[in-house]
């Protein structure tokens, strides 16, 4: 558990301490960009943790100030409720696909632009990982609109202070705004979901170049191959 939460590891040492301080700036106001969440927690979630609603919104307020530090980018939220899908599975791109068949209307002139779809399944990372984006967003199909992610544990947001569950999120965000897999050491956009904070310049480019283009639509959204690309 040593690296649970992001500011304990900041501290354990001056050096990264001074990188903890260096990447972390003010929000930047007012934001370029309000992209419109939903927030859906499946059964198993509901039932191990009581203060579910609270857990989610925590992780989207890191994720969001996280995004609005960097990018300009807030993510709204617009609801919070039970996600009403039956069954069990190890696999987030079951889990994608189910999410999409619950929630099959995002972008657009619907209300959200992006679904999360949080569970506390077994998820194994032979069946697709702990999170999934349902694509890699550009500007010509339109952003992702879909995220499906484990949650472990619940969770208490403190400014600035991230744990793994937040960072899967902003990892999976990323994908939806078009930022890909890195080797960079430092970046949340590292495959393994590690505590990282940085956003890899390649990523960065991508991000700022997306960062206005429109969530795909409902209709396009349900043309898309089932199986994710991203993780
Ligand atoms: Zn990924």
């Amino acid at each position: 558990m040593m690296l649970r939460r992001l500011t304990t590891w900041c501290v354990s040492s001056a050096l990264l301490l001074a990188g903890c301080t260096a990447v972390l700036p003010g929000k930047i106001h007012p934001p370029v960009r309000v992209v419109r969440v939903k927030l859906v927690a499946d059964s198993v979630l509901r039932r191990a943790e009581p203060r579910w609603r609270d857990t989610a919104r925590d992780l989207l307020r890191a994720a969001s100030d996280y995004y609005e530090e960097r990018f300009g980018i807030r993510l709204a939220h617009q609801a919070t409720e039970a996600w009403r899908m039956e069954g069990t599975t190890s696999s987030s791109v079951t889990l994608m696909r189910w999410l999409k068949r619950s929630y099959p209307r995002a972008g657009g002139d619907t209300p959200h632009d992006v679904v999360i779809g949080l569970t506390r399944q077994p998820l194994n990372f032979y069946k697709g990982g702990r999170a999934r984006a349902d694509r890699f967003g550009n500007c010509t199909q339109g952003l992702g609109n879909y995220i499906v992610s484990h949650v472990g544990e619940s969770f208490d947001y403190d400014e600035g202070e991230l744990t793994h569950d937040a960072v899967a999120i902003i990892h999976e965000m990323g994908h939806l705004l078009g930022a890909v897999h890195t080797d960079d050491p430092e970046s949340v956009m590292h495959r393994d979901f590690e505590l990282r904070i940085g956003f890899d310049a390649p990523n960065r480019a991508i991000v700022m170049a997306n960062r206005l283009c429109p969530f795909a639509r409902p209709h396009r959204t349900s043309r898309l191959s089932e199986y994710s690309r991203g993780q």
